[in-house]
C-alpha cells in the first residue's frame, strides 16, 4: 500500500503477542491511534504457547516479587473485568516441587496477604502421596486465560498489519515501518532477533511446550507442582504445561521432538495426581523471553553508538547519569517477562500508557538501559 494512502498513527507496535496486544488495547483506550504489526499473526509467538496462568510468584522478598505481586493483582482485575469470556477463575493449589521450594512456600504463606485456606478433603483425595506430603498453599482465587482468545480480543478493532519489520527508519519526526508511519514506535518482539543494534539488552529465549488434553478426571482447581495442570476456558479441556528448555532454539534449524516433550509433561503431571483416559488434543510450543536479571523491561532504548561516541569513557567504566544517555527518539521496548508475560502485560501496558499520555516517568528499575553501562565497559 503506498504511504500516502495511510494516514499517520500515533504509535506503531511491532509484535502482536500479549505485550503488543495489551499495549495496543490500553493505548487505544487512552485515545491513541494504534497500528499493530506482526510477521505471523496474533499470538503467534511465545504468547500463543502460554498456559497463561495468572498466578502469584512464590519467592522470597525482593524487587521482582514486589513487581509481580502488584502485577498479579492488576492482571486479575484486568482480565476478569474486561475479558471475562476468556478468563477462568478457580482456586489455585501451589505444591512445592522440592524441599528448597517448600521453604519458600512456607515463608510465603506466613507473609502473604492473598487469601488462602485449608485444602478441601475432596482435593486431598485426588493427590499423590508426593503431592500430599509436600508444602503447599491453596489460594481462594487463581485464574487462567485463553491465551489466543484474549490476545485476539485485545487486538479487536485495532489496525493490524501482517508484515515483518526490518530495521526501523526515523525520518522527519516519524518512525517508518513499511508503509506505516507514527510518532512513537514500541518494540514488543519477545525472544525474536533484534531489529536494531541494541546488543546491550540482555535477553534469552526459554523454550516451552504445553499440551491440551481430554481426560475423564474432573479437576476442581488449578494445580501447580512439577508442571501446571488446569481446567481451561474450553469445556472438557485440561492444560498441562510447561517445559523449560534453555538449550533448544527454534532459530537453530533443528527440529523439536514433540513426542519427547509430551512424554515429559505427562510423566511430570502423573507425580501430582492420576489423570484417567487421557487423549492429547493439541501441542503448543514457543519461546519465553527472559531478561538477564529476571525483571521485565519497559522504557526508552539507548542509541548505543551515539552514546558511546558522546561518552567514550563509558568504555572504561566511568559512570554517566542514565538521563544523559542518548536515546532513540520516541522508541520504547516492552519485553523480558519470562514465564510471567500474561501476569505482567496489563501492569506494563498501564505504565506505558501513563508514560506516553500522562508524561509519567517509568520506574528506572524497568528500564532496558540498566544493562547498558556494563555492556559498554565489556566492549573496551
Ligand atoms: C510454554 C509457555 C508457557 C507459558 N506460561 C505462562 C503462564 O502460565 N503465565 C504467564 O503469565 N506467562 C506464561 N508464559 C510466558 C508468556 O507467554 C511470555 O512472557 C509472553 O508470551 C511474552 O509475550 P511477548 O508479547 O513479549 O512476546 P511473544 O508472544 O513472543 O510475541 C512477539 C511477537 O513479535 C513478533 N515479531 C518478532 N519479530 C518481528 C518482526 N521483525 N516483525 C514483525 N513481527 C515480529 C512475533 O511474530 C511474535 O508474534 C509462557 C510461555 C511459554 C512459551
Amino acid at each position: 500500500m503506498p504511504t500516502s494512502k495511510i494516514s499517520p498513527y500515533d504509535v506503531i507496535i511491532i509484535g502482536a503477542g500479549v505485550n503488543g496486544c495489551c499495549s495496543a488495547y490500553t493505548l487505544r483506550q487512552g485515545g491513541m491511534r494504534v497500528a499493530l504489526v506482526d510477521q505471523e499473526g496474533i499470538a503467534a509467538g511465545g504468547s500463543g504457547a502460554a498456559g497463561a496462568f495468572i498466578s502469584p510468584k512464590i519467592s522470597k522478598a525482593g524487587e521482582l516479587k514486589e513487581i509481580i505481586h502488584q502485577a498479579h493483582a492488576e492482571a486479575l482485575d484486568f482480565y476478569t473485568s474486561f475479558f471475562p469470556k476468556y478468563t477462568l477463575v478457580r482456586p489455585l493449589l501451589h505444591i512445592a516441587n522440592s524441599s528448597k521450594e517448600g521453604e519458600k512456600v512456607e515463608s510465603f504463606k506466613r507473609e502473604t496477604d492473598l487469601k488462602h485456606s485449608h485444602l478441601p478433603h475432596k482435593i486431598e483425595t485426588m493427590l499423590s502421596d508426593e503431592a500430599l506430603n509436600a508444602s503447599s498453599i491453596y489460594f481462594d482465587m487463581g485464574a487462567v486465560v485463553d491465551a489466543q482468545g484474549v490476545c485476539e480480543a485485545m487486538a479487536e478493532g485495532i489496525d493490524f498489519y501482517l508484515l515483518r519489520a526490518q530495521m526501523p527508519v526515523h525520518r522527519d519526526g516519524m518512525w517508518n515501518i513499511g508503509p506505516i508511519r507514527a510518532k512513537y514506535l514500541i518494540l514488543a518482539i519477545g525472544a525474536y532477533p533484534k531489529i536494531l543494534p541494541i546488543e546491550y539488552v540482555g535477553l534469552r529465549g526459554i523454550w516451552g511446550h504445553r499440551i491440551d488434553i481430554e481426560t475423564s478426571t474432573h479437576l476442581p482447581c488449578i494445580l501447580h507442582h512439577h508442571v501446571s495442570i488446569s481446567p481451561t476456558t474450553k469445556e472438557g479441556r485440561v492444560a498441562i504445561g510447561a517445559t523449560h528448555d534453555v538449550h533448544y532454539s527454534p532459530f537453530s534449524g533443528k527440529p523439536y521432538d514433540l513426542d519427547h516433550g509430551r512424554a515429559v509433561l505427562l510423566e511430570k503431571a502423573s507425580k501430582t495426581l492420576k489423570l484417567s483416559n487421557i487423549n492429547v488434543l493439541h501441542d503448543y510450543t514457543g519461546l519465553r523471553s527472559g531478561s538477564n536479571d529476571y525483571l521485565p523491561m519497559l522504557g526508552p532504548l539507548v542509541d548505543a553508538d551515539a552514546t558511546l561516541e558522546h561518552f567514550p569513557h563509558l568504555r572504561h567504566g566511568q559512570p554517566v547519569n542514565p538521563s544523559e544517555y542518548i536515546f532513540y527518539p520516541n522508541l520504547l521496548m516492552i519485553n523480558g517477562s519470562g514465564g510471567y508475560g500474561f501476569v505482567l502485560a496489563p501492569y506494563l501496558a498501564k505504565r506505558l500508557k501513563e508514560y506516553l499520555i500522562d508524561a509519567k516517568e517509568i520506574e528506572p528499575i524497568l528500564s532496558p538501559s540498566r544493562f547498558f553501562p556494563r555492556w559498554a565497559k565489556r566492549r573496551s
